[in-house]
């Protein structure tokens, strides 16, 4: 027997298509997509507008099945983390944070990450696999439909790198946007990459999302001790090749700024910032560092980091904070999956 292929894989596109192909009317894709991705209802017997023939053809061919989700939890500020499992035993998280009027939704590309960040916990856990674009729909549509709430935001960053994953991202991309489904707005959408050049001047061929790129260091020699990715392309050739990012006009580019103590925290890490970048089209978002068990930095003071934050407003350098959320149930890139490996957490 062969296995059904998931849902969750198509655009509306090409759902389309293979409806033409197949003689079904048109309207029939417009409804399936309806009922799945703007009712959430996967049951085809609650589809009364979608005609027998069209469900017997689907049912003999797809699956709407969701990961599974082994553990979750909710932080004192509301956040919440999943671990979900995979078809093939694997493991990812995704964490909804919710704030006044919306619900972002922080999906993971990659079980693992080759990247090896040494601020990360999940670069300390090595690559497994790239996800299927079906995987990172279903983080989503298994969230939606376990609190029956609308996600209006979806970043990139969860584990893994989603440059790595180029083809898949971009197809889960084109499902989250499609207007007949989803319907995700492009700049409801951020992917972030930790500095892939060759695949951040494809970025054209991939559809107009908000990108945030993770700096975490202006000098050369920081970066590339706290990540190796540096070594292959350095400030000078990301610079370049996020210059090439065809930008729409009052767009701007993310700057992720982990800020570690003693390390990246200092004036002259500041001045290096305000020099290196574009003041015009730049966003710069500090990231306090979020400590785990063993991990090698620490996080600066509160009046250390506001003090960071507005020396570089201060130079016409538009600057935030973001502050960490739901530390108390392990929020942080990759800590959960492996704090619950060791604890044995989940049912
Ligand atoms: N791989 C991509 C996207 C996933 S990481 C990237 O690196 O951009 C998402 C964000 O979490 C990145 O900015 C990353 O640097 C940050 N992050 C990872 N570990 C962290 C930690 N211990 N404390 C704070 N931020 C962390
Ligand atoms: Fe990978 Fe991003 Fe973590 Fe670096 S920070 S190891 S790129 S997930």
């Amino acid at each position: 027997m062969t296995v059904p292929e998931s849902f969750f894989q198509k655009t509306y596109d090409e759902l389309l298509e293979e409806f033409k192909l197949n003689n079904f009317p048109a309207y029939g894709a417009e409804q399936v997509y309806a009922w799945v991705y703007k009712h959430f209802v996967f049951d085809m017997k609650s589809w009364t507008n979608v005609s027998k023939a069209v469900k017997a053809y689907l049912q003999e061919r797809y699956s709407f099945d969701l990961p599974k989700v082994l553990w979750h939890g909710q932080s004192l500020d509301g956040t919440r983390k999943f671990l979900f499992g995979l078809n093939d035993g694997q493991s990812i998280e995704t964490v909804l944070i919710p704030a006044r009027d919306r619900f972002t939704l922080c999906v993971s590309s990659q079980v693992g990450c080759a990247i090896g960040c040494r601020f990360c916990h999940t670069g300390t856990m090595g690559f497994k696999r790239n996800l299927e674009a079906s995987e990172v729909i279903g983080q989503l549509m298994a969230v939606t439909t376990m609190f029956n709430t609308k996600i209006t935001n979806v970043v990139y960053m969860g584990q893994g790198e989603p440059l790595h994953n180029f083809e898949n991202m971009k197809q889960a991309t084109l499902i989250l946007m499609a207007e007949r489904g989803l319907a995700l707005g492009q700049r409801k959408i951020t992917l972030s990459t930790s500095g892939l050049v060759p695949q951040i001047e494809r970025l054209s061929e991939f559809p107009p999302v908000n990108v945030a790129i993770s700096l975490h260091a202006a000098h050369n020699n920081i970066r590339s001790e706290l990540m190796p990715i540096n070594k292959a392309y350095d400030l000078e050739r990301l610079l370049q090749a996020i210059r090439g990012i065809p930008l729409k006009a009052h767009r701007f580019i993310t700057y992720e700024y982990i800020l570690i103590e003693g390390l990246n925290d200092r004036l002259e890490d500041a001045n290096a910032l305000i020099e290196l970048l574009d003041k015009k089209n730049s966003k710069v978002n500090i990231i306090p560092f979020n400590e785990y068990p063993d991990s090698a930095f620490k996080r600066p003071s509160k009046e250390k980091t506001l003090w960071f934050q507005n020396l570089l407003n201060a130079r016409g350098l538009v600057c935030t904070t973001r502050m960490t959320k739901g530390s108390d149930i392990l929020a942080a890139c990759g800590q959960l999956k492996s704090e619950a490996e060791k604890l044995n957490l989940w049912i």
